[in-house]
């Protein structure tokens, strides 16, 4: 997709720190990190946000988060960790290319739910 930040990340068109890459994946350190391992896991496929998902691509869902799991034991986050996605203005989704924030690395606080 051209113009897409994270489409050109994944290309190699925009340099990033890689954690992670398998056919459908692509997993990156997150450039303004928000907790000790903060990684951006993102589908291959241009998936705008969670809203534009149905049973066409939602593979892509269970991918990301077979990738997780496999980060968060390379990154030592055997104590726990985090997932969010943001979705859409009201969501605060700024990057509109599907991703999943993967935190760790201490306790969080924080939390909304
Ligand atoms: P969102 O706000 O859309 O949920 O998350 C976008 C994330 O992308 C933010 O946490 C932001 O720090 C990160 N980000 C934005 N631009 C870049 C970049 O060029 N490289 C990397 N590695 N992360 C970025
Ligand atoms: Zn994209």
């Amino acid at each position: 997709m051209d113009n897409c930040l994270f489409c050109k990340i994944i290309a190699g068109e925009i340099p990033s720190t890689k954690v992670y890459e398998d056919e459908d994946v692509f997993a990156f350190r997150d450039i303004n990190p928000q907790a000790p391992v903060h990684i951006l896991v993102v589908p291959k496929a241009h998936i705008p946000c969670a809203d534009a998902l149905d049973e066409t691509n939602s593979r892509a869902v269970a991918k990301c988060f077979e990738a997780i799991a496999k980060i968060a034991k390379a990154e030592g986050l055997q104590d726990g960790y985090r997932v969010i996605n943001n979705c859409g203005a009201d969501g605060g989704q700024t990057v509109m290319h599907l991703h999943f924030h993967l935190l760790g690395g201490v306790k969080l606080g924080e939390k909304m739910i």
